[in-house]
């Protein structure tokens, strides 16, 4: 059992003044893992603080000196891969391969972020003015627990590469990765104050950020729920906003497709992280005429699809996050049967010998109407809601037809056939034919989805304020 009981703020590792605590059960059998003195609202206000002060010199710091931090960064990360992995895998029970996968992200949108500020003008010509961008102030990194290191690390890379100091506020659920990461920070030996990590509750710490006014700027992952609150708190004092938010991704498979290869990728992007993933696919919209065809295919290839202990290699789909999360998915499994949908795969209950942890049987429903809860609501959880279709109008207007906008994903034959509906769907990133990431291009969503995006030249600029200085 650990006792995680020091916060990170001003270059060093501090006691909260906060004496609540929160304690972190394992996900595979639900025995005490930890133990967290969780910061209240005065670490907030000291973290903001420190903050404060090191950006009144980090701002005029040059481009080298940025790119040396991010480097030192990447360095301390990518030393300290392994204990990233496990702790990621013991804390959530995220299974091996997209524990790695999360690893890889963070190195990489720290890595492009240094590729990015090795060219990026941040001044231009315009007519006889000139724009210059300058950083917009102290940031708050608000993170949800699922991928908690991944985005640390893209939100924090970019707010150095603009010139920005930060106060993260990761989730409360991810305290043993929090400390892994902390560590990594403090080893890159960034100046004093510009990153600070207080660990707490949403509702004070996070609200004490988003309220502040020493705070210019959030950048939030989490619910669509959160994210609104969160909107309204920040709009008290203007700050720059960026939401990535919740998703309900369709992946619409055409008629073209080559099915056996097509449904292992589909069930791969509805179940990654078990299914524990903002831009998992969980409408799968497949022509009428082929449902028949893809039935047993479908059930092949969630069979493929092992359930159990996360530390295994072969482990595809871990346990859900707790018993919270494993209650919700057994109530939409439960309100899918309810509304008529049929089960073609899974259903209610624990796999067999996995009785102690929060593990669901991966669970696919065929004759799923758009409008049933299961096709509307995020399940965060493996549940994919098969939908069929008549003619690509309609499986255009399916895809579109949610509150949320964040991925999408077409799998076909002819890939300029596919790439032609991809331009029709409402959401911020649309995969064709793939399941690939790339941190150079923006990421966000459509609709409830979010506002903003990340990564790249768009992530850049959501930390830099234009000037223009007429002449
Ligand atoms: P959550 O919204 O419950 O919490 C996210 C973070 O916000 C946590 O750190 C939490 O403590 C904090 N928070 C809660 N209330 C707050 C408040 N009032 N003010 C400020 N901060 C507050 O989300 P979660 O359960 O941790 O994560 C799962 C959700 O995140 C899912 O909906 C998922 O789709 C979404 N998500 C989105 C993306 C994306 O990139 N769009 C990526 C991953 C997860």
């Amino acid at each position: 059992m650990q006792t995680v009981d020091k916060i990170y703020i001003n270059g060093e590792f501090v006691t909260p003044h906060g004496t609540e605590t929160f304690e972190l059960l394992s996900p595979v059998n639900r025995k005490l893992l930890g133990k967290v003195i969780l910061a209240d609202a005065t670490d907030a206000q000291r973290a903001i603080a420190a903050a404060k002060e090191a950006f009144a010199s980090f701002r005029f710091t040059t481009r080298e000196e940025r790119i040396e931090y991010l480097e030192r960064i990447a360095k301390a990360v990518s030393f300290h891969k392994q204990e990233l992995i496990d702790v990621m895998v013991l804390e959530y029970g995220a299974p091996q391969q997209f524990a790695t996968a999360s690893f890889l992200n963070a190195v990489g949108a720290i890595r492009a972020n240094i590729s990015l500020l090795q060219e990026y003008s941040f001044s231009r010509k315009i007519g006889t003015s000139t724009v210059i961008q300058t950083p917009v102030g102290v940031a708050g990194i608000i993170t949800p627990w699922n991928a908690s290191n991944s985005f640390i690390c893209s939100k924090l890379s970019t707010a150095i590469a603009a010139g920005c100091t930060a106060v993260i506020k990761p989730s409360e659920f991810s305290a043993l990765q929090t400390q892994v990461i902390s560590q990594c920070l403090h080893e890159a030996g960034l100046p004093k104050g510009v990153v600070n990590i207080v660990t707490g509750l949403g509702t004070v710490v996070g609200e004490e950020i988003t309220l502040h006014p020493d705070v210019a700027k959030i950048s939030f992952t989490g619910s669509t729920a959160t994210g609104k609150t969160i909107a309204k708190n920040a709009a008290e004092t203007m700050k720059r906003i960026t939401l990535e938010l919740g998703g309900k991704s369709p992946n619409i498979i055409l008629n073209d497709a080559d099915l056996p290869d097509v449904i292992k990728l589909s069930v791969t992007a509805a179940f990654m992280n078990s299914g524990q993933a903002c831009i998992a696919a969980s409408r799968l919209l497949v022509p009428e005429e082929r449902l028949e065809e893809i039935k047993p295919l479908l059930r092949e290839a969630v069979s493929q699809f092992k359930v159990g202990d996360p530390r295994n290699s072969d482990t595809s789909i871990g346990p859900l996050l707790n018993e919270k999360q494993y209650n919700k998915v057994q109530d939409y499994i439960r309100s899918g049967m309810e509304e008529g949908a049929e089960i073609l795969t899974g259903g209610l209950g624990k796999p067999e010998g996995l009785e102690d942890g929060n593990f669901v049987k991966p669970t696919v429903f065929i004759h799923v109407s758009n409008t049933m809860r299961i096709a509307r609501e995020e399940i965060f959880g493996p549940v994919l809601s098969v939908i069929t279709y008549r003619n690509e109008e309609e499986a255009v207007s399916i895809a579109n037809d949610t509150k949320y906008g964040l991925a999408a994903y077409i799998q076909g034959r002819d890939a300029e056939k596919a790439k032609g509906i991809a331009a029709r769907i409402d959401a911020g990133r649309v995969s064709v034919n793939s399941l690939s990431h790339d941190p150079n291009v923006p990421f966000g969503g459509f609709k409830q989805s979010g506002i903003g995006r990340e990564y790249g030249v768009y992530g850049l600029e959501s930390y830099l304020e234009p000037k223009a200085i007429l002449e």
